[in-house]
C-alpha cells in the first residue's frame, strides 16, 4: 500500500494525519469534504487506503461507505469515530456487507503513538489485517487479561528522560505493553481501561513495579545505574495496603527505593484526597520518589499540591507540544516551571518533539525532558542500543556507572 487519503471535515486533523504519515512514507492526500473527494475520484488505483471520519457535516461515512461500494472500490478503510462507538459498530457491518475490507480503527483524539503503530503494523502485514486501535478493549476478554497476567505476556517499554542542561540521561520511564499471542502488541489505552474495569488494576501495577525492579537490577549488573517511574492508578493510592505491599516487594527484591519514582496523575489525585494524601505520604516515606503527573489538565489546588510530598512535577504534553505556537500553552509550561521549582520539585517536560521546544525549555529552565526528539519508548535491549549510540556519537555522554 503506498497512498493514503484522508477524509476528515476538521481541517486540522487532515493536515496533522497528513503530516505525520507522509512522514510514514506514504503518499497522501487530505480531502475535509467527502463530496471532493468523490469529485476528484481516483479510478485507477492498486492498493490505497483511506482514513474515513464517521462524523461529518455534509456526507457522512456511512455515506462514504455506500458510495465506494457502489464503485466497488478497493479501498482499504481505516475508520474514524468519536467516543460513540455504536456508529463506528455500524460501519464495520456495512462495510463487511459491502465486501469492503476495513484495516483499523482509530478514536479521537487520535493518538500518534497509536496511529504510527496502526502503520508500523499494517506496513510489516503486507496484505493488511485489521488493527484495531481505539475500542479494542470491548473486545478482549477478561480470561485473556488474566492469562496475561499470569503469562509473560506483559512486558515494559522504557522511554528516557534527560537532564536538559547536560544532555545525560537521567532515567527513564517505564510504560506498560502487553504482547498478546493473536492480537500484536496492545497499548495502554486499552488494558488501564480494561484492569480497571475488571479490577485487576492492583495485579497489574505489581506486575509493572516488579518487571521495572528486576530490569533495574539488571542494569545494575552491568554498571548502569538508571533511575525508572513507574505509573500508579487511582485504584493504587487509594488501597490502604499498596504502600506496605510495595515496601514488601523492594525489600524481597533487595531495591533501593531512590532508584524509583511513582507517577500519580493530578485528575486521579482528585478521587478520595484524604485517603490519596495519606498514601502518598507513607509512600514518600518508604524513600520512592512521587512525580505529579500530566500536569495542569486537573484542579489542584496549590495548598494540595503543597500537602504532598511530590518530588517531580511532569507539564502536561498537550501544553508541552504546542508552546512554540500557542502563547498561552507556552505561558502555561512557564508558569508550571516556576511553581514546581518554588516548591522545590524537579520540572519534567514531557512530549518534546522538536529541538525549538527543547530550547525553549532549556531558556526557561525546565529540568528534564521526554519525548519523540529524544527517543521514543522501546524494550530494555533497544534502550542499551540507544545508550551507546549516543556515548559514540557525544563523546561527553558517559554512561552514568555506579
Ligand atoms: P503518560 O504517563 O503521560 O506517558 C507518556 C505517553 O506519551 C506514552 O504513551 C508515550 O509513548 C507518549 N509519548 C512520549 N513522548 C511523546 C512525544 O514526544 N509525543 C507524543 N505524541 N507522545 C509521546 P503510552 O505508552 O501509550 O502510554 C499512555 C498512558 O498510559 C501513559 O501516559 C500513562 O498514563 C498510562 N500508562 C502507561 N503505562 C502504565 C502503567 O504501567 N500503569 C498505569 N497505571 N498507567 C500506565
Ligand atoms: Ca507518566
Ligand atoms: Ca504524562
Amino acid at each position: 500500500m503506498k497512498k493514503v487519503y484522508i477524509i476528515d471535515d476538521d481541517a486540522l486533523i487532515v493536515e496533522m494525519l497528513s503530516q505525520f504519515i507522509s512522514m510514514l512514507g506514504y503518499e497522501v492526500e487530505g480531502f475535509t469534504s467527502a463530496i471532493n473527494y468523490f469529485a476528484d475520484y481516483p479510478d485507477d488505483e492498486g492498493d490505497y487506503a483511506i482514513m474515513l471520519d464517521l462524523n461529518m457535516p455534509d456526507m457522512d461515512g456511512i455515506e462514504v461507505i455506500r458510495q465506494l461500494a457502489e464503485r466497488d472500490s478497493n479501498a482499504s478503510l481505516i475508520l474514524i469515530s468519536g467516543y460513540d462507538t455504536s456508529v463506528l459498530h455500524s460501519a464495520e457491518k456495512l462495510a463487511h456487507a459491502h465486501n469492503l475490507k476495513i484495516i483499523g480503527s482509530l478514536t479521537k483524539p487520535i493518538s500518534f503513538s497509536l496511529l504510527e503503530s496502526l502503520f508500523e503494523e499494517i506496513g510489516n502485514s503486507g496484505t493488511p489485517q485489521f488493527v484495531e486501535r481505539g475500542n479494542a478493549h470491548q473486545s478482549l476478554q477478561l480470561s485473556e487479561l488474566r492469562d496475561a497476567l499470569s503469562g509473560r505476556q506483559i512486558m515494559l517499554h522504557y522511554q528516557p528522560q534527560i537532564d536538559i542542561k547536560s544532555g545525560q540521561m537521567v532515567g527513564v520511564e517505564a510504560l506498560v505493553r502487553w504482547q498478546h499471542p493473536q492480537r500484536g502488541l496492545i497499548f495502554p489505552n486499552h488494558i488501564i481501561p480494561m484492569a480497571e474495569e475488571f479490577g485487576l488494576m492492583g495485579d497489574l501495577t505489581a506486575q509493572v513495579i516488579n518487571q521495572a525492579v528486576q530490569q533495574t537490577h539488571k542494569w545494575q549488573e552491568i554498571g548502569l545505574r538508571i533511575p525508572v517511574s513507574v505509573n500508579i492508578s487511582a485504584e493504587n493510592i487509594t488501597s490502604l495496603t499498596f504502600p506496605d505491599q510495595l515496601k514488601k516487594l523492594l525489600q524481597r527484591q533487595h531495591f533501593d527505593p531512590s532508584l524509583l519514582t511513582l507517577e500519580v496523575t493530578e485528575s486521579e489525585l482528585m478521587g478520595d484526597l484524604k485517603t490519596s494524601l495519606d498514601i502518598l505520604t507513607r509512600l514518600r516515606m518508604k524513600g520512592v520518589d512521587l512525580s505529579i503527573d500530566d500536569f495542569g489538565t486537573g484542579y489542584s489546588s496549590l495548598s494540595q499540591l503543597h500537602r504532598i510530598p511530590f518530588t517531580e512535577l511532569k507539564v502536561d504534553m498537550s501544553f508541552v507540544m504546542n508552546m512554540c505556537d500557542d502563547a498561552e500553552a507556552m505561558a502555561i509550561v512557564k508558569t508550571c516551571i516556576m511553581l514546581g521549582h518554588e516548591l522545590k520539585m524537579k520540572v519534567v517536560a514531557e512530549g518534546v518533539e522538536s529541538e525549538r521546544i527543547l530550547k525553549h525549555l532549556e531558556e526557561m529552565g525546565c529540568d528534564i525532558a521526554q519525548g519523540y526528539l529524544i527517543a521514543r519508548p522501546m524494550d530494555a535491549e533497544n534502550l542499551i542500543r540507544w545508550l551507546n549510540e549516543r556515548s559514540k556519537s557525544e563523546p561527553q555522554q558517559q554512561l552514568q556507572s555506579q
